[in-house]
Protein backbone atom coordinates (compact mmCIF):
# COMPACT_ATOMS: atom_id res chain seq x y z
CA UNK A 1 0.00 0.00 0.00
CA UNK A 2 1.19 3.83 -0.91
CA UNK A 3 1.34 6.25 1.79
CA UNK A 4 -1.20 8.19 -0.57
CA UNK A 5 -3.54 5.28 -0.33
CA UNK A 6 -2.85 4.60 3.57
CA UNK A 7 -3.79 8.63 3.23
CA UNK A 8 -6.56 8.34 1.78
CA UNK A 9 -8.07 5.28 3.47
CA UNK A 10 -7.67 6.74 6.96
CA UNK A 11 -9.23 9.83 5.51
CA UNK A 12 -12.05 8.23 4.99
CA UNK A 13 -12.67 6.09 7.49
CA UNK A 14 -12.44 9.89 9.54
CA UNK A 15 -15.28 11.50 7.33
CA UNK A 16 -17.30 8.07 7.27
CA UNK A 17 -16.94 8.64 11.37
CA UNK A 18 -17.95 12.00 11.92
CA UNK A 19 -20.65 11.81 9.33
CA UNK A 20 -22.04 8.81 11.00
CA UNK A 21 -21.77 10.75 14.93
CA UNK A 22 -23.36 13.86 13.99
CA UNK A 23 -26.60 11.72 13.21
CA UNK A 24 -25.90 8.96 16.11
CA UNK A 25 -27.80 10.73 18.46
CA UNK A 26 -31.74 11.44 17.55
CA UNK A 27 -32.74 14.97 18.82
CA UNK A 28 -35.16 15.05 21.21
CA UNK A 29 -38.56 15.03 20.11
CA UNK A 30 -40.14 18.43 19.61
CA UNK A 31 -43.22 18.72 21.73
CA UNK A 32 -41.28 17.21 24.37
CA UNK A 33 -39.11 20.10 23.79
CA UNK A 34 -42.26 23.02 23.92
CA UNK A 35 -43.65 20.57 27.02
CA UNK A 36 -40.39 21.38 28.85
CA UNK A 37 -40.37 25.27 27.86
CA UNK A 38 -43.82 25.15 29.73
CA UNK A 39 -42.73 23.80 32.34
CA UNK A 40 -39.49 25.98 33.00
CA UNK A 41 -42.03 29.16 32.77
CA UNK A 42 -45.38 27.52 34.94
CA UNK A 43 -42.61 26.53 37.38
CA UNK A 44 -41.57 29.63 37.94
CA UNK A 45 -38.08 28.29 37.41
CA UNK A 46 -37.91 30.91 34.43
CA UNK A 47 -38.83 33.79 36.45
CA UNK A 48 -36.10 33.22 38.92
CA UNK A 49 -33.39 32.70 36.95
CA UNK A 50 -34.71 35.96 35.10
CA UNK A 51 -34.62 37.84 39.10
CA UNK A 52 -31.57 36.31 39.24
CA UNK A 53 -29.57 38.05 36.28
CA UNK A 54 -31.86 41.26 36.80
CA UNK A 55 -30.63 41.54 40.41
CA UNK A 56 -26.51 41.28 39.36
CA UNK A 57 -27.29 44.04 37.14
CA UNK A 58 -28.87 46.50 39.50
CA UNK A 59 -25.92 45.76 42.23
CA UNK A 60 -23.46 46.73 39.08
CA UNK A 61 -25.90 49.90 38.42
CA UNK A 62 -26.21 50.72 42.38
CA UNK A 63 -22.42 50.69 42.83
CA UNK A 64 -21.88 52.85 39.66
CA UNK A 65 -24.43 55.25 40.78
CA UNK A 66 -22.69 55.52 44.26
CA UNK A 67 -19.57 55.68 42.52
CA UNK A 68 -20.84 58.70 40.76
CA UNK A 69 -21.67 60.37 43.41
CA UNK A 70 -18.99 59.82 45.49
CA UNK A 71 -16.49 60.49 43.40
CA UNK A 72 -18.22 63.46 41.54
CA UNK A 73 -17.92 62.86 38.43
CA UNK A 74 -21.27 63.97 37.22
CA UNK A 75 -21.32 61.32 34.26
CA UNK A 76 -24.60 60.82 32.13
CA UNK A 77 -24.96 57.22 33.24
CA UNK A 78 -27.32 55.41 30.99
CA UNK A 79 -29.30 51.80 30.69
CA UNK A 80 -29.71 49.96 27.67
CA UNK A 81 -32.55 47.47 27.86
CA UNK A 82 -34.21 45.39 25.15
CA UNK A 83 -37.96 45.35 24.44
CA UNK A 84 -38.92 41.42 23.93
CA UNK A 85 -38.34 38.50 26.64
CA UNK A 86 -36.20 41.37 28.56
CA UNK A 87 -38.77 44.69 29.37
CA UNK A 88 -42.25 43.03 27.82
CA UNK A 89 -42.94 39.09 27.78
CA UNK A 90 -44.71 37.33 24.62
CA UNK A 91 -45.04 34.31 26.54
CA UNK A 92 -48.63 34.11 26.21
CA UNK A 93 -48.69 35.10 22.91
CA UNK A 94 -45.65 32.13 22.15
CA UNK A 95 -47.77 29.42 23.65
CA UNK A 96 -51.04 30.70 21.82
CA UNK A 97 -48.76 30.08 18.57
CA UNK A 98 -47.32 26.61 20.13
CA UNK A 99 -43.85 28.45 19.98
CA UNK A 100 -43.79 28.95 16.47
CA UNK A 101 -45.97 30.92 13.81
CA UNK A 102 -45.29 32.84 11.01
CA UNK A 103 -42.94 36.33 11.20
CA UNK A 104 -45.89 38.03 10.08
CA UNK A 105 -48.37 36.24 12.90
CA UNK A 106 -45.48 36.72 16.04
CA UNK A 107 -45.83 40.70 14.20
CA UNK A 108 -49.52 40.54 14.97
CA UNK A 109 -49.27 39.84 18.04
CA UNK A 110 -46.62 41.99 19.11
CA UNK A 111 -48.62 45.01 18.01
CA UNK A 112 -51.95 44.04 20.09
CA UNK A 113 -49.53 45.99 22.56
CA UNK A 114 -50.85 43.78 25.59
CA UNK A 115 -47.23 41.86 26.25
CA UNK A 116 -47.26 42.01 30.02
CA UNK A 117 -44.37 43.66 31.60
CA UNK A 118 -41.45 41.49 33.10
CA UNK A 119 -41.33 42.09 36.43
CA UNK A 120 -37.59 42.30 37.69
CA UNK A 121 -36.95 44.40 34.39
CA UNK A 122 -39.77 47.11 35.42
CA UNK A 123 -38.21 47.11 39.09
CA UNK A 124 -34.90 47.81 37.47
CA UNK A 125 -36.20 50.08 35.01
CA UNK A 126 -37.94 52.02 38.22
CA UNK A 127 -34.92 51.93 40.43
CA UNK A 128 -32.63 53.53 37.44
CA UNK A 129 -35.31 56.31 36.90
CA UNK A 130 -35.59 56.60 40.63
CA UNK A 131 -31.86 57.87 40.75
CA UNK A 132 -31.58 60.05 37.56
CA UNK A 133 -30.41 57.23 35.28
CA UNK A 134 -31.37 57.39 31.57
CA UNK A 135 -33.05 54.72 29.92
CA UNK A 136 -32.67 53.44 26.24
CA UNK A 137 -34.87 50.89 24.80
CA UNK A 138 -33.31 49.64 22.14
CA UNK A 139 -35.29 46.54 19.66
CA UNK A 140 -35.36 44.54 17.06
CA UNK A 141 -38.81 45.30 16.32
CA UNK A 142 -39.25 47.63 13.45
CA UNK A 143 -39.88 51.10 13.12
CA UNK A 144 -43.50 50.56 11.33
CA UNK A 145 -44.20 48.85 15.31
CA UNK A 146 -43.39 52.21 16.93
CA UNK A 147 -46.88 53.32 17.77
CA UNK A 148 -48.06 50.38 19.35
CA UNK A 149 -44.84 49.29 20.90
CA UNK A 150 -44.81 52.67 22.66
CA UNK A 151 -48.10 52.68 23.78
CA UNK A 152 -47.24 48.20 25.55
CA UNK A 153 -44.38 50.17 27.33
CA UNK A 154 -46.20 52.20 28.65
CA UNK A 155 -48.97 50.47 29.59
CA UNK A 156 -46.91 48.06 31.26
CA UNK A 157 -45.56 50.68 33.32
CA UNK A 158 -42.50 51.87 31.85
CA UNK A 159 -42.75 55.58 31.68
CA UNK A 160 -41.13 58.62 31.17
CA UNK A 161 -38.39 56.46 29.30
CA UNK A 162 -35.65 58.49 27.49
CA UNK A 163 -35.47 56.82 23.96
CA UNK A 164 -36.92 54.32 21.71
CA UNK A 165 -34.81 52.71 19.09
CA UNK A 166 -36.69 50.24 16.58
CA UNK A 167 -34.66 48.53 13.38
CA UNK A 168 -35.13 51.06 10.35
CA UNK A 169 -37.69 49.66 7.29
CA UNK A 170 -34.62 49.12 4.88
CA UNK A 171 -32.34 47.52 7.27
CA UNK A 172 -31.09 44.45 5.47
CA UNK A 173 -27.79 43.31 7.94
CA UNK A 174 -27.98 39.31 8.67
CA UNK A 175 -28.01 40.19 12.44
CA UNK A 176 -29.37 43.19 15.34
CA UNK A 177 -26.05 43.34 16.36
CA UNK A 178 -24.85 45.86 13.75
CA UNK A 179 -27.62 48.08 14.83
CA UNK A 180 -27.79 47.84 18.12
CA UNK A 181 -24.00 48.24 18.51
CA UNK A 182 -24.32 52.03 16.54
CA UNK A 183 -27.13 52.77 18.24
CA UNK A 184 -25.24 52.63 21.64
CA UNK A 185 -21.93 53.95 20.32
CA UNK A 186 -24.19 57.25 19.17
CA UNK A 187 -25.32 57.21 22.83
CA UNK A 188 -22.11 57.25 23.96
CA UNK A 189 -20.98 59.88 21.36
CA UNK A 190 -24.00 62.28 22.59
CA UNK A 191 -21.86 62.25 26.35
CA UNK A 192 -24.05 58.96 28.22
CA UNK A 193 -21.75 56.85 29.83
CA UNK A 194 -23.60 53.22 29.10
CA UNK A 195 -23.25 51.13 32.49
CA UNK A 196 -25.04 47.93 31.31
CA UNK A 197 -27.20 46.35 28.78
CA UNK A 198 -29.95 44.12 29.12
CA UNK A 199 -30.76 41.18 26.90
CA UNK A 200 -32.36 37.97 26.50
CA UNK A 201 -30.23 37.71 23.33
CA UNK A 202 -26.72 37.27 22.96
CA UNK A 203 -26.19 39.48 19.48
CA UNK A 204 -27.47 42.28 21.16
CA UNK A 205 -24.65 42.16 23.43
CA UNK A 206 -21.63 41.91 21.35
CA UNK A 207 -19.93 44.88 19.87
CA UNK A 208 -19.34 46.83 23.00
CA UNK A 209 -20.11 50.10 23.87
CA UNK A 210 -21.61 49.24 27.01
CA UNK A 211 -19.59 48.80 30.36
CA UNK A 212 -21.38 45.51 31.29
CA UNK A 213 -23.55 43.01 29.55
CA UNK A 214 -26.34 41.27 30.95
CA UNK A 215 -27.44 37.66 29.44
CA UNK A 216 -31.07 36.96 30.71
CA UNK A 217 -32.38 33.13 29.91
CA UNK A 218 -34.35 32.55 26.61
CA UNK A 219 -35.09 28.99 25.52
CA UNK A 220 -37.68 30.28 23.08
CA UNK A 221 -36.21 31.61 20.23
CA UNK A 222 -32.99 33.02 18.72
CA UNK A 223 -32.39 36.53 16.67
CA UNK A 224 -29.24 36.55 14.81
MG1 LIG B 1 -35.24 40.19 23.24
Amino acid sequence: MSIQSILLAILSAVSFLTGSWAYATEPRNIELVKQGLIHYHDSGEYEKDMARVVQQAQAYLQSRIEENKVKHRNQKLAIVLDIDETALSNYPAMVKLGFGGTLQEIIEEENKGVDPAIEPTLKLYQFAKDHGVAVFFITARKEDSRAATAANLESAGYKNYDGLYLLPMDYHEKTVAVFKTATRKKLMEEGYVIVLSLSDQKADLRGGYAEKAFKLPDPFYLVP
